[in-house]
C-alpha cells in the first residue's frame, strides 16, 4: 500500500550481500588455515622421515625411538588444525558478543530502576519540580518543568505536536526517569516507590490500547479474575460501551479477534476505559486519539470521561481542542516548557500561544468542513 517494496527489497540485498561479504571472508581464512595445515602436515613428515634416516644411518637414533617419534607427530598436526576452529569460534563469539553488548550497554533499552516503599492506595496529587528529561542526553525534550495536579482533578495537557505532551505521560508512568528535577506522588518522590505501588495507581489508556483475541467479558476478566457481572456492566455503562456491546449477538461473550480488530478505534479506548474503571486506578492517563473519530464517538469518549470526572485523577493528552472544555484546568505546553496554565476561556483570553493554536483548528476545523 506504501508502494515501499522496492525499498524494502533494496535493504534486504543490502544485508544478504553483507552477510555474503562476512561468510566469504570467513571461507578465506579458513582456506588459508587449511592450506597451511596440510603444509605443514607433509613438511613435517618429510622433516621426520629425513633426519630419523640420517640420526639412524649415523647410529645416533634406534628404529624403536623412530617409531615413538612417528606416532606423536599426529599431535602436532591436531594442535594446528584444532587453532583453526578455535579462530571460527573467536571470530563468530566477536559478533555476538558485539550484537548483545550493544544492548546491555547501549541506552537503546534503559532498565527499569524502582525504588522499595509500597503504597496500596495513594491520593492521587502529582507534582512535577523543575523537572528536565531528554531521550538523548543532550537533547532535552522537557526543560525545568514544574505543575501541580491535586486529587481528583481533570487536567488536559495542550501543545503542537512534538511539544512533550507524551512524554510527561512516559515520566508520570515511570516509563522514563527524569534527567534533573523530581516528580511526586501525594508528596513521595515517584522514584522511592516500588514497581507495583505506581502501576496499581495508574491505568494508561493510549491511542489504539492493545485489546485480546478473547471475548469482551475475558478481556475484562483478565484483569480482575473475580469481577462479577455487575462490576463488569457497570464499568461498560460507565464507558459508554454497554449498549453497542448490547446489539452484539453474542454480547459479552464476543470475541473481539486479534488486537480488537472487530471492534473501531473508539470502541477500543472505550474497552480500556472499562479496564481503567474496574482496576480502579486513582491516576487514569487518557491519550486522545489522533485519527478523526466520527462525532458520535467522540462524544461517546467526552461522555465516559465526563462519567469519571471528580472521582478520579485524570490527566489527558488533547489533541483537539473541542476535548478540553470540560476539563478543570489546562497546561500549555511549548517546547518541552509550560507556557500558560488556566481554564479553556482564561487562556483563551490571556495567552497568545493558547490563542495561536486555537486559530489553528479553528482553520482546520474549517477545512473539514469545506472538504465533508
Ligand atoms: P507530543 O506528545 O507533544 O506530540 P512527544 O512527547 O511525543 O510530543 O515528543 C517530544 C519530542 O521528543 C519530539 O521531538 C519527539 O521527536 C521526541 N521523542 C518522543 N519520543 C521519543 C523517543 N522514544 N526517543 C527519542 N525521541 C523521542
Amino acid at each position: 500500500m506504501l508502494n515501499a517494496e522496492q525499498s524494502f527489497l533494496n535493504k534486504t540485498d543490502k544485508v544478504i550481500q553483507d552477510l555474503s561479504e562476512a561468510n566469504f571472508s570467513l571461507t578465506r581464512t579458513r582456506a588459508w588455515f587449511r592450506f597451511l595445515n596440510g603444509n605443514l602436515r607433509d613438511l613435517l613428515d618429510l622433516g621426520i622421515l629425513l633426519s630419523g634416516i640420517y640420526f639412524i644411518t649415523h647410529n645416533e637414533l634406534e628404529v624403536a625411538t623412530m617409531l615413538i617419534i612417528l606416532s606423536y607427530r599426529g599431535q602436532i598436526v591436531s594442535i594446528s588444525s584444532n587453532l583453526e576452529s578455535f579462530y571460527d569460534i573467536i571470530k563468530r563469539f566477536e559478533l555476538a558478543a558485539e550484537r548483545i553488548f550493544e544492548i546491555l550497554e547501549g541506552n537503546k533499552y534503559p532498565k527499569e530502576v524502582f525504588g522499595n516503599k509500597k503504597i496500596s492506595k495513594i491520593e492521587g496529587s502529582i507534582a512535577f519540580k523543575n523537572v528536565s528529561f531528554g531521550y538523548e542526553r543532550d537533547t532535552m525534550v522537557l526543560k525545568n518543568i514544574s505543575f501541580q495536579i491535586h486529587p481528583n482533578e481533570t487536567v488536559s495537557f495542550v501543545g503542537k505536536s512534538g511539544s512533550g505532551k507524551s512524554t510527561i505521560f512516559n515520566l508520570i508512568s515511570a516509563l522514563y526517569r527524569p534527567t534533573s528535577g523530581e516528580i511526586t506522588f501525594d508528596g513521595i518522590p515517584l522514584n522511592q516507590l516500588d514497581k507495583t505501588s505506581i502501576r496499581k495507581n495508574i491505568s494508561v489508556i493510549s491511542q489504539n490500547p492493545y485489546i485480546f483475541n478473547m471475548s469482551i467479558r475475558e478481556n475484562l476478566t483478565i484483569i480482575k479474575e473475580d469481577l462479577t457481572e455487575n462490576e463488569m456492566i457497570e464499568a461498560c455503562k460507565m464507558a459508554c460501551l454497554h449498549d453497542f456491546i448490547m446489539t452484539l449477538k453474542d454480547g459479552y461473550d464476543t470475541v473481539v479477534g486479534e488486537g480488537g480488530v472487530t471492534l473501531s478505534g473508539g470502541q477500543r479506548q472505550r474497552l480500556a476505559i472499562a479496564r481503567a474503571l474496574i482496576l480502579k486506578t486513582e491516576i487514569i492517563l487518557f491519550d486522545e486519539a489522533t485519527s478523526a473519530l466520527d462525532n458520535e464517538t467522540q462524544h461517546e469518549i467526552q461522555k465516559s470521561i465526563q462519567n469519571m470526572q471528580g472521582e478520579y485523577t485524570i490527566l489527558i493528552i488533547a489533541h483537539r481542542l473541542s476535548t478540553v472544555i470540560n476539563s478543570d484546568r489546562l497546561i500549555l505546553i511549548d517546547d518541552g516548557r509550560v507556557v500558560g496554565e488556566g481554564t479553556h476561556q482564561e487562556l483563551l483570553k490571556n495567552n497568545s500561544i493558547y490563542q495561536k493554536l486555537y486559530e489553528l483548528e479553528l482553520k482546520d476545523d474549517k477545512k473539514v468542513n469545506i472538504k465533508n
